[in-house]
């Protein structure tokens, strides 16, 4: 058996490669240029590294791997979105899609393989949460969609959203690790102000973040404003009632001053009253905030329903009249499933 497990080299700091190096008799130097090649320049093999000698990548090949993804079938919807499936090394496959606009290319990324959270609209639910995924796995997804939108549309990704599969709050070490590498001069050099973490709502991590003063932009997939509606569809919301919730967003943004995005999807019958706008007023009023009403994904013909125009149309009024901001989304990649809510590994 020579599959020995090897330490995926991408797990180590920039400084442990340093001191590896160091204790096998090179200088500390060859730390960095091993570096730049895994992180800036993306290397998927030791063979690429052709500033390091023969003998130094045999070493390397001797005790680690890079555990490279590989987007195993990609396809392309006829509005130009394009979605990744994605495999991993250990076999198992994650999505991610390209969403591109006029003047946009945004990367929606996923932070866990399936789900441990049970939002009944949502057909990553349906798939058990096997495991977290790494800071590299994470970041390599946004370097291939980077790559699809220089080459197929001419300019370099310009956001990311963490709203693929998984809650990222429960990945959050690893989801924090990515973000890391992909603000880096060393890995992509976008702005924090260009990425949003988007989560259900898991007060005691709005908090942390908070606490570990994070410069990106933070979503709350809020979808009502009325505990024993949101427990329905959202059911973990038992435990992480929208009192807590409102309280963490208070402290979120008491900390760092970054208004909230609140997402929402109106569903018939479910949360297409007037109650239900008022609530998500009163709910905005806690914390500057603004709302993005998501048309809604059908992932199959069961009980969610898209609202009526006239429900968005309430909405859309309410919010204003009591100068909340509201922008309504129209779904992206519905042909290919690659819209919110629908990834569930069908490619
Ligand atoms: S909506 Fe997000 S948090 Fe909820 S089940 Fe789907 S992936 Fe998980």
């Amino acid at each position: 058996m020579d599959t020995i497990k090897k330490k995926d080299i991408r797990a180590l700091t920039k400084e442990q490669l340093r001191e590896f190096f160091v204790a096998n008799g090179d200088k500390a130097f060859r730390g960095n240029q091993v570096y730049e090649w895994l992180w800036q320049k993306g290397a998927h093999s030791f063979e690429e590294m052709t500033n390091v000698s023969k003998e130094t990548r045999d070493m390397l090949e001797n005790n680690f791997v890079i555990n490279h993804i590989k987007v195993d079938v990609m396809q392309r919807s006829n509005d130009g979105t394009i979605k990744n499936a994605v495999r991993l090394h250990d076999d198992l496959v994650v999505e991610s899609v390209l969403i591109p606009t006029k003047t946009r290319s945004t990367a929606c990324v996923s932070s866990q393989v399936g789900c441990s959270l049970d939002c009944k609209f949502c057909a990553t639910s349906r798939l058990k949460r096997m495991r977290n995924l790494n800071p590299d796995e994470i970041y390599d997804q946004v370097v291939a969609i980077d790559n699809e939108s220089r080459l197929y549309f001419n300019r370099p990704l310009s956001n990311i959203v963490f709203m693929g599969m998984g809650e990222p709050l429960m990945n959050y070490n690893n989801v924090l690790k990515a973000i890391d590498k992909i603000t880096s001069p060393e890995g992509l050099g976008m702005s924090p102000k260009r990425i949003v973490v988007s989560t259900s709502g898991v007060p005691k991590m709005i908090r942390k973040m908070a606490d570990d003063e994070v410069k990106f932009k933070l979503a709350v997939s809020l979808h009502s404003a009325i505990d024993e509606i949101r427990t329905s569809i959202m059911p973990f919301n038992a435990n992480f009632t929208l009192t807590d919730l409102r309280q963490s967003l208070q402290y979120w943004y008491a900390k760092t001053k970054s208004r909230i995005t609140y997402e929402y999807v109106i569903w018939k019958g479910i949360n297409d009253s007037q109650k239900d706008v008022d609530a998500l007023v009163d709910f905005c009023k806690f914390a500057p905030s603004k709302v993005n009403l998501i048309e809604y994904n059908p992932i199959d013909d069961g009980e969610f329903q898209q609202a009526s125009n006239a429900a968005i149309d309430m909405y859309v009024n309410t919010l204003e009249q009591h100068n909340i901001a509201v922008t309504v989304r129209r779904s992206r990649g519905k042909d290919i499933d690659a819209a919110c809510g629908q990834l569930a590994n069908k490619a």
